[in-house]
Parts: structure tokens; sequence; C-alpha cells
């Protein structure tokens, strides 16, 4: 299946960072995979401008699960279409621990997000105390199977996998814990949506670069990429998509 390598800038850029944008977009006509790069929501409508005629995609962070109405400083997923975004982001652990997103509001956001015709990029993963525990296949099985709309399909549906204790920590699972929680979102994955699961991309994230990119991408079921800081420098950036043949 082709790859698909996600940045995720979180509360990061400025103006000056369109320039990665323009940098990345070079690199896209030539990629081995499908790339998208989800800025802050000020700067994705000047991004889809500079990503223009190119296949570098750009998406959001979040959404809300309304069309509109009074929900002060949110964003919809219609909005997001409406200026250009093509994929979206949902239940990052960032936003399940900081703004209490549990599996039901990332389901609902997820529903938005097909209603407007974004892609879903949705995230699970446990934490370290739940790992320790030896709870990490229940835990982002029960995330997973109360996060994937009914009618989601392989062509609306990316799923990340990102161990809490992953992020941003330069901590990185080994190729066994790797393999074996994909292989269970997999299988759950074609419980659900038949064998159209099996065509659903698996994202691996948490400290993902340039110089451990490749490993991560021989590994079973691992369909690509969810990159944090990594992202924020197209060059380093740049490493990554290349690894991604
Ligand atoms: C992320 O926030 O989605 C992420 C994977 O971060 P990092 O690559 O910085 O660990």
């Amino acid at each position: 299946m082709r790859r698909l390598i996600a940045g995720n800038w979180k509360m990061n850029g400025l103006a000056s960072s369109l320039a990665e944008i323009a940098a990345l977009r070079e690199l896209t006509g030539k990629a081995a995979c499908d790339i998208v790069v989800c800025p802050p929501f000020t700067l994705i409508d000047r991004a889809v401008e500079r990503a223009k005629d190119s296949n570098l995609a750009i998406g959001a962070q979040d959404c809300h699960a309304q069309q509109s109405g009074a929900h002060t400083g949110d964003v919809s997923a219609e909005m997001l279409a409406n200026i250009g975004a093509r994929y979206v982001i949902l239940g990052h652990s960032e936003r399940r621990l900081s703004h209490g997103e549990d599996d039901e509001i990332v389901l609902a956001k997820a529903i938005a997000a097909h209603r407007a015709g974004l892609i879903a990029i949705v995230c699970v993963g446990e934490t370290r105390h739940e790992r320790d525990e030896g709870r990490a296949i229940e835990v982002v099985g029960g995330q997973l199977r109360e996060s994937i709309p009914e009618r989601a399909t392989s062509a609306d549906l990316v799923i990340a996998y990102e161990p809490v204790w992953a992020i941003g920590t330069g901590l990185v699972p080994t190729n066994e814990q790797i393999e074996e929680v994909h292989a269970a979102i997999r299988q759950i994955l074609e419980e659900r949506l038949g064998s159209d699961g099996r065509s659903v991309k698996i994202l691996y994230g948490g400290s993902v670069k340039a110089s451990n990119a490749q490993a991560i991408f021989g590994l079973r079921n691992v369909d690509g990429a969810l990159v944090g800081g990594a992202s924020l420098k197209a060059s380093e950036f740049a490493g990554i998509i290349s690894a991604a043949v």
C-alpha cells in the first residue's frame, strides 16, 4: 500500500514557516508516498495556497463536531474543507489530556470530518502506566472500537498508533511492540470494515525521525508515520519521506 507521511506542527508556526511548505512541495512530485502537513488553523489557508498544484496535502489538527453555531473559538470540519484542508487529525493524546476529549467526542468529530468530506486521522495510544500494566492492546482496542464511524472506509479513515509515552520523548517502542499493536488494530479494522479494513492505513507516531524511519517503515502493518517535532523543518521531514519507499 502507498505509505502516508503526516506532519503535525502542533502549536508551532508563524507566517515565516510557510517557507517549509514551499520547500516540501518541491519534494512531493518525486516522493513515493502521500504527504500531508497539518499546520495550526491560522496557517491552513496560506499553506493550501503554497501547496497548490502539487501532491502535498494540507490538513488540520482538530475540528468541532457541529457544523456551525455558538462554539466560541472552535472550527468546524466544513470550515476546514472550505479553505482546502483534506485531512484532520482527531483524538491526539494532547487533546485527550488537555481538552478532556474522550472516545465519544472523537467519534462525533470523525463523523463530522466525513460529513465534510475530510479524511480523519484518528489517534489511539496507551500511557506508560497502561503499558506497564500490560493493558496496551486493551486500551488501544477500546479507543479504536469506540471511535470508528459506522460508515468509515479506507478512503476516509487513517489510524495513527501513538503511544503517549513515545510522543516528544525520544523513546520508541520495540519493533515487536509496534507490530503487536498494529496487528491488533488491523484485526479490529477488518472486523469492523470487512476486507476494506485491510486497506486502511495505520501510521506509527512517537519520536519518528529521519534516523529511525526506515526501520519503522519495514515493520508489518506500518503504512506510514505521524510525525510531530521532526516535521517542523522540511530538511528533517524530507529524510523521513525518503525512507518511505
Ligand atoms: C505527535 O505529536 O503526533 C508526535 C508523534 O510527536 P513527536 O514526533 O514529536 O514524538
